[in-house]
């Protein structure tokens, strides 16, 4: 199953409508909270995720909004006796705030984390069913958005297979050296196979308009970008480095991605339906503006191209 839940869309201030920022991707047997903000334990649990599900935490920096969260969620994972180790990533520049946030009270702690900070820009790790990338964002402090990439893969096709009479270890071998030896004849890989797109999935946080956000959206399946504010206040984004919902939906087109959930949303507007209307005029594809407690479905995967 791969599908974004999300746990709140709120800004710098929350409103009634909206939490502080969560997201969690589940993508398989990976499960993803980004940005855990305040009042993430509660959320979650209105949308049936539990801490034991959780395989990893990303962070894409220290502003409150982003992780005042870390802290209920860390004490959860050892309060639930969560057995499996749990990764987490955020800005290396900022390890004084996640020590403090780990340890902000008295716990007792069980719950193994294995803590990666992100310490440059373009830093992989490989998780289960791809690579989760870092990209450098441009913010006040240090900013990290991640880009998750699902290798394409291979699918035999057994109709050709069976025409070719091949079975057995003979397919094995053919996907490991790439061709077969038949009487007379030799048959290659895309001969029987299809290529299997890899999915993409992006997730950009506080930004002003940069070179890394195109790198995280490029060809994205889904992307979860910040569109602080609207157009009328492009100035002022730029300015507190963040993104308008014309810039966020003009970046999803110039890119490539098929789905679009717009989020983080400056307490100013009351009116979403704006941020729609703006979008969609920039951006032609599937357009979500995020809404708390609900969940987005990752887009089917691209269809299957011959050899
Ligand atoms: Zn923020």
């Amino acid at each position: 199953m791969r599908e974004l839940v999300v746990l709140g869309t709120a800004s710098q201030a929350p409103t009634r409508q909206r939490n502080h920022n969560g997201y969690v991707l589940r993508w398989d047997d990976e499960v993803i909270l980004f940005d855990p903000g305040e009042g993430t334990q509660r959320q979650l649990l209105h949308t049936g995720v539990t801490a034991t599900d959780l395989t990893r935490i990303c962070v894409t920096h220290f502003h409150g909004d982003h992780c005042l969260g870390l802290p209920g969620t860390i004490q959860r994972l050892s309060l639930d006796r969560v057995p499996h180790p749990v990764a987490v990533h955020f800005p290396a520049g900022g390890a004084e705030y996640f020590a403090r946030l780990r340890h902000a009270t008295s716990f007792h702690e069980t719950a193994e984390l294995v803590v990666e900070p992100i310490e440059a820009d373009g830093q992989r790790i490989t998780v289960r069913g791809g690579t989760l990338e870092a990209r450098r964002l441009r913010h006040s402090i240090e900013t990290y958005g991640y880009r998750l990439v699902e290798p394409d893969g291979c699918r035999m096709l057994p109709e050709r297979l069976s025409a070719y009479g091949i079975a057995g270890p003979a397919v094995g071998e053919l996907l490991r050296v790439g061709h077969l030896d038949l009487a007379g004849r030799r048959v290659t890989r895309d001969e029987v196979s299809v290529t299997r797109p890899g999915q993409r999935f992006a997730f950009v946080m506080d930004t002003a308009l940069c070179d890394a956000v195109y790198a995280l959206a490029e060809d994205a399946d889904l992307l979860v970008i910040e569109s602080t504010f609207l157009e009328s206040e492009t100035a002022l984004a730029a300015e507190a480095g963040h993104l308008t919902a014309a810039q966020a939906a003009r970046v999803a087109t110039e890119s490539g991605v098929r789905k679009l959930v717009l989020t983080h949303f400056s307490q100013r507007y009351s009116d979403l339906r704006r941020f729609a209307d703006e979008a969609r005029r920039h951006f032609a594809g599937d357009l979500v503006i995020a809404e708390d407690l609900t969940t987005v479905p990752v887009p089917p995967r691209r269809v299957a191209s011959a050899g």
